[in-house]
């Protein structure tokens, strides 16, 4: 591929057009404002230079990726795109409106892909022109870092979209676990529901913040606890993919857990907002409770 667009431009759309442009692929990137994705260009940028510090990337490769990544304000440009990846809020009615706005601008050949986090493909691609250049495309956060891509075929995927999907992730060194399009794929349909069982065992008063998180690493030898990770996926974000578990399944088991409600409607999201589970503003984490 030569050139891809990305629709939403926060953690996810950032990390990925990153790994993408470094792999020498041109990024169209947009977001709900040409400022946003500007903005997400310069943390990109900001991010690289870390990289390169830390020795992991060199130095002179960062002028040429983030020339590959072009910031744009509407869809028109994205008909040149082969592959299309909307990474925008989980939320499905934000995911169908954006599928529906820029569906006119979908290449005849081009393939149309979600890194929705829960949200069912097939449900989705009906918003899509074609179900079959429809996929889920599942990058984990940093995507710089982690080494997965979960494909996700629908019901109407064709077999060619999901090879040149699969072609597409392992040019970024990526490895693939292919899934069914069922509630949470395979690593938040376990991940999830360990973070809200975190949750209710903080709102019982069972241990604190800090034990929790380090129960687990110790414990499980994970190596970051799963309060911790919930900051780090972003607390609206848990909420979300929890709210479709118990949604698509009807299962009581996933009904999300109070405390983790109350977080997000204070508008603690995690580091992304400088305070979750954690607060952020200072050298390092402080837990809130
Ligand atoms: P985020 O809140 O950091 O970013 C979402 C971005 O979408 C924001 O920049 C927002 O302005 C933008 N947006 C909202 N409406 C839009 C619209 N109509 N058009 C264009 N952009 C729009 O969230 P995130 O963590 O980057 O998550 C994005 C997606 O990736 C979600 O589907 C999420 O489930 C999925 N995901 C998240 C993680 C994670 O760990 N955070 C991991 C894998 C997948």
């Amino acid at each position: 591929m030569q050139t891809i667009a990305v629709i939403g431009a926060g953690q996810m759309g950032s990390g990925i057009a990153q790994v993408v442009a470094q792999a020498g692929i041109r990024v169209l990137l947009s977001d709900v404002e040409i400022a946003l994705a500007e903005k997400a260009r310069s943390g990109i940028e900001k991010a690289m230079n870390k990289q390169a510090a830390r020795g992991k990337m060199a130095p002179e490769e960062i002028e040429p990726a983030l020339s590959r990544i072009v910031p744009v304000g509407e869809y028109a440009p994205m008909k040149e795109a082969q592959l299309i990846i909307e990474a925008a809020t989980e939320k499905e009615e934000i995911k169908r409106k954006i599928f529906e706005a820029v569906g006119p601008f979908l290449g005849e050949t081009a393939i149309m892909a979600s890194n929705t986090s829960s949200i069912p493909i097939t449900r989705m691609a009906t918003s899509s022109p074609d179900p079959a250049r429809f996929i889920g495309l599942h990058f984990f956060n940093p995507v710089p870092v982690m080494g997965l891509i979960e494909v996700i075929p629908g019901l109407a995927t064709s077999r060619e979209t999901v090879s040149r999907t699969r072609a597409f992730a392992e040019h970024l060194g990526k490895q693939v676990v292919q899934c069914e399009d069922e509630p949470g794929f395979v690593v938040n349909r376990i991940l999830l529901p360990m973070i809200n069982e975190a949750v209710f065992v903080l709102g019982q008063g069972t241990a604190s913040i800090a034990d929790i998180d380090k129960g687990c690493r110790l414990g499980l030898n994970h190596p970051m606890g799963p309060l911790e990770l919930a900051d780090f996926v972003g607390l609206d974000t848990c909420l979300d993919i929890v709210r479709v578990l118990y949604n698509t399944t009807g299962d009581s088991k996933y009904r999300p857990a109070p405390l983790l409600m109350k977080y997000v409607e204070a508008g603690w999201l995690g580091r992304k907002t400088g305070r979750g589970f954690y607060d952020y503003s200072g050298e390092t984490p402080v837990p809130t409770r």
